[in-house]
């Protein structure tokens, strides 16, 4: 290794899904079909140009007030970022520093390695059950930080609050984060659980159930304490973040609860539906609570069946990490989107 080499700081990078440009069926990386709030419209038609001219708020004030009033916190309980990917990058840098490892389970969000890395956090990541669950009883011993997704995924697998509280109760001493980036396809958020435990973060993002993941939105909701700290860290890296843009239609978006909830709702119908379609073509897959199902058929390769959907313009996700290479995760998409994935199954089988 050259001198230079020796200088550079080296991660094994995160690998996106594919984002392909032309017209496919893209379920792939659990986006939401449908549109954003027509709200986001509106306000978009009202941004001015010249107004860009000024940097923008560095505190977000009026996306942080329209989230705390939407989820009934203080505004000083809440830090907002660029995805929740910026907002969980921060919290790691914050959270994390006590030297001692860090634990998420092995079969989660890929990401939360890749930040281990690249901050020299030191992790360790107990395996997930045959069932593909979290084992709860792992995550009691002696820690630096505790962070996994509810759902987690790829497993799309839903842990109820008190399973939530055991965690927190033994990890009174260090941060414990809930990633709730598919929490609204599920059930009840551990938000609930923040004036009781003054370890929990929760983070959520824009980009699933309120379908803006172009715009690039996400928050984490904690005690005003840790809120704080977070924002220590943020103003020392990017004090602005946000931009204008991003801003206002954030706002819009989270004060159309009700086209919130109908959007939620077609999903989880969706899901459903595809659950049992799934099962009448032999596949088997875990009780999904997140807008993706993770399946697998057991005479058919799942290398082979995803690369013959992107032959045909159906994007879903594959591994080849072993323990899930046998796996698809499948986004639900909009009715015809489904039904198309389904005509190509069917086809497929019949060869
Ligand atoms: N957490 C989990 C579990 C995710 O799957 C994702 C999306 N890939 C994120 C966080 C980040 O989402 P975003 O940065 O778009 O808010």
């Amino acid at each position: 290794m050259s001198r230079l080499e020796e200088n550079i700081r080296k991660v094994t990078p995160y690998v996106p899904g594919e984002q392909p440009q032309n017209k496919v069926i893209k379920l792939n990386t659990n986006e939401n079909p449908y549109p954003p709030s027509p709200e986001v419209d509106r306000v978009l038609g009202e941004v001015d140009s010249g107004d860009f001219r000024l940097y923008p708020d560095p505190s977000c004030s009026i996306l942080v007030k329209a989230l705390a009033d939407c989820y009934g916190v203080g505004e000083d309980q809440i830090f907002v970022g660029v995805g929740s990917d910026d907002v969980l990058a921060m919290c790691f840098l914050t959270f994390f520093n006590s030297g001692k490892p860090i634990l998420f389970p092995d079969i989660t969000y890929s990401f939360y390695k890749v930040w281990a890395q690249l901050y020299s956090i030191p992790y360790e990541c107990p395996k997930l059950n045959e069932e593909f669950r979290i084992v709860k009883e792992d995550y009691y011993r002696e820690n630096g930080g505790v962070i996994f997704p509810n759902p987690n995924a790829p497993t799309a697998v839903y842990e109820e609050l008190d399973f939530i509280e055991d965690i927190l109760e033994h990890n009174r001493d260090v941060v414990v984060i809930v990633d709730e980036a598919y929490i609204d396809f599920a059930g009840r958020s551990a938000i609930e659980l923040i004036e009781r435990y003054d370890n929990l973060v929760v983070t959520q993002t824009f980009s699933k159930a309120r379908s803006m993941a172009g715009m690039r939105i996400g928050y984490a909701i904690s005690n005003p304490k840790l809120i704080r700290y977070l924002n220590d860290v943020k103003y020392s890296f990017n004090s602005y973040t946000l931009n204008k843009v991003a801003l206002v239609c954030g706002e819009a978006a989270v004060k159309d609860q009700e086209y919130f909830e109908n959007t939620v709702k077609k999903i989880t119908d969706t899901r459903e539906k595809t659950k049992k379609e799934l099962a009448d073509l032999g596949f088997s897959f875990t009780d999904s609570k997140a807008n993706f199902i993770f399946a697998s058929h057991p005479e058919y390769d799942a290398k082979e069946m995803f690369d013959a959907m992107k032959e045909q313009g159906i994007y879903v996700r594959h591994w080849d990490s072993e323990r899930i290479s046998q796996y698809l995760r499948i986004t639900i998409g909009t009715e015809e989107e489904m039904q198309k994935l389904f005509e190509f199954l069917k086809k497929y089988m019949q060869k």
